[in-house]
């Protein structure tokens, strides 16, 4: 049986979003459908302002749609208080961001193990799981270094393993490249699809780099008239 006789583990149907600041309303979404199978890669481009950061909030359920519908492992988070909702996003969702958004005063082992900590996991226990996954990005010999001891590309990995140690279905990961230079940002790229490849963890990517775009395994643009495949 392949990957997509199997039901999506993140989809939406009909998502929209508008802001409203004093009188104006901005649509920033419009009528929006998704699926992401196990093990997937998604990139999702676009011009910016289009929405793509908007658009992980609301698939993350970080961020309530105007209206439509999720489901993240068969389960609208939206449906849910915002204890289950929370409860949801750790167990099944990772997220990583343009900006490593490492914890300064732990050092990178550290940081790999919050997520599970937060899960009132054993410290010993945590602290091997991350170790053993900072070994698969290439950075055992970083996990006692600070954020502020490590290279641009060394803290991106540290997020990603970050996300990947509760061994999500999912990992949303806006720009995750978008900070580095091209040579670190490919090096980092083709690590996310080797550990999506080896995990089965499904990943939906927005990025500005049509190259990196295109290793995806569907590309997906975001513009005024909704998402279409680009
Ligand atoms: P992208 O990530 O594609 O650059 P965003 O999702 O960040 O786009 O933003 C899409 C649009 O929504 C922009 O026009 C932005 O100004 C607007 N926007 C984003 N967040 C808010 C907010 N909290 N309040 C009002 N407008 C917002
Ligand atoms: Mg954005």
């Amino acid at each position: 049986m392949s990957n997509f006789d199997q039901a999506p583990v993140l989809a939406a149907q009909g998502l929209s979003k508008s802001y409203k600041t004093g009188t104006l309303e901005t649509q920033v979404l419009a009528h929006i459908d998704f699926a992401l199978h196990r093990g997937e890669t998604v990139a999702i481009v676009g011009a910016s302002g289009s929405g793509k950061s908007t658009l992980l909030h609301c698939l993350g359920a970080l961020d309530a749609p105007s209206s439509g519908q999720i489901q993240l492992m068969g389960k609208d988070p939206l449906a849910c208080n915002e204890t289950e909702r929370g409860l949801m996003r750790n167990q099944h969702l990772g997220f990583v961001y343009q900006f490593h958004h490492l914890l300064p005063e732990f050092s990178a082992v550290e940081n790999v193990a919050m997520p599970l900590l937060i899960r009132r996991m054993d410290k010993a226990a945590a602290l091997k799981e991350a170790a053993a996954i900072l070994a698969r990005v290439g950075l055992s010999e970083r996990s006692h270094h600070k954020p502020s001891e490590m290279s641009g590309g060394e803290r991106q990995r540290t997020a990603i393993a970050r996300a990947l140690v509760t061994r999500p279905a999912c990992v949303l990961a806006d720009e995750p490249t978008g900070n580095l230079d091209r040579e670190t940002a490919a090096g980092v790229f083709e690590l996310v699809l080797e550990l999506a490849k080896e995990s089965g963890t499904g990943f939906v990517i927005v990025t500005h780099d049509p190259e990196l775009a295109a290793k995806c395994g569907r590309m997906l643009r975001l513009s005024k008239t909704g998402l279409h495949a680009g």
